[in-house]
């Protein structure tokens, strides 16, 4: 298969363009541990992953960019090195060379207020909100949503938003730690502290993207660092309003894929309506000299992640019923 310059595939197109994707590094200086699961962590490994990263993908050469799922530090982290921490990440992602697009994680937001993280992750923001979006071919458009925009968790203790969230969280979760799902029922495990929605006004903001990007024939990407769709993520990742979100995706044909993190395991499904839904794969958890790294060609009527060792490889085929 392939060209001998490597760049034809198996149905001998070039992408359009490619692109470097991780998740979940949550670096931190400290020993190793285990999540609530019993999952081993490695906070320290974790950076040599990212370091790896960074390499594989300089030496491919033809990545347009690289983008960062969220929980760039770990919510370990000594509070008096929150700051180092994050700026140490930050470095070594721009030791890629092109642009890096980063998103936020409930672990950032226990590290630093959203007003000393977005300026440290370079994210234009709009009253302390992180979403955004880009464009790096004129076919493609990429969304990156802000998950913790309604969330206890990044805003001030008194702003009406952490008010509002926990207002929320108790009449969603009677368990006195509101990271604790017990006795929540099936998709209303998701109604947990280290979860977020999205508001109103990003709401209306991503219409007008899918709007805009409709008339302009793009195809979307949608990013956000809590998954969209069930069949894809642990029911205790999920975005607190993913069915709002997901039904006003299918109101439109232009979003083919959505990709996440924050479930450390990773997932994979496609949706009723042909949309692919990838979570992925964690960093911290990859045992010394194992990966989670890796890069999509991006075609237009697929796109093709390719993984190193944890993150899977997977073919995304776009649903030819949804163009017509
Ligand atoms: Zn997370």
């Amino acid at each position: 298969m392939g060209s001998a310059n490597g760049l034809a595939t198996a149905h001998g197109k070039q992408p359009l363009f490619s692109f470097g994707l991780i998740s979940d590094v949550q670096y931190a200086d400290i020993p190793d541990g285990r999540s609530f699961l019993g999952v081993p962590r490695y906070y320290r490994h974790s950076f040599l992953v990212l370091q790896r990263a960074v390499k594989e993908w300089n030496n491919h050469q033809r990545h347009k960019f690289v983008i960062n799922l969220g929980d760039i530090v770990d919510g370990y982290c000594p509070k008096d090195q929150s700051l180092n921490t994050v700026k140490k990440m930050v470095d070594e992602f721009e030791m890629f060379n092109g642009p890096v697009y980063h998103l936020i994680g409930n672990h950032c937001l226990y590290n630093l207020p959203r007003s000393k993280l977005l300026p440290l992750l370079k994210i234009k923001s709009l009253r302390g909100h992180a979403y955004y979006d880009f464009s790096p071919v004129p076919e493609y458009r990429f969304v990156v949503l802000d998950g913790y925009d309604n969330s206890a968790i990044g805003w001030p203790q008194d702003h009406p938003t952490t008010l509002e969230a926990l207002k929320f969280l108790r009449e969603k979760n009677p368990n006195e730690d509101k990271n604790n799902p017990t006795g929540l029922v099936g998709l209303e495990r998701r109604f947990l502290m280290f979860n977020g929605g999205i508001g109103k006004e990003q709401m209306e903001w991503f219409n007008g993207v899918l709007q805009d990007a409709t008339k302009l024939k793009q195809k979307v990407v949608v990013c956000c660092h809590l998954p969209l769709h069930p069949g894809a993520s642990s029911k205790e990742a999920l975005l607190w309003n993913y069915e709002e979100v997901m039904n006003l995706i299918h109101k439109y044909n232009c979003v083919k894929v959505c990709i996440s993190g924050h479930d450390h395991k990773g997932g994979y499904s496609i949706d009723s309506h042909g949309v692919h839904h990838r979570v992925l794969e964690a960093s911290l958890e990859c045992p010394p000299g194992t990966n989670a790294f890796g890069y999509a060609d991006v075609y237009d009527d697929k796109i093709s992640l390719y993984g190193t060792d944890r993150m899977r490889t997977t073919h995304m085929y776009f649903n030819p019923k949804a163009d017509l």
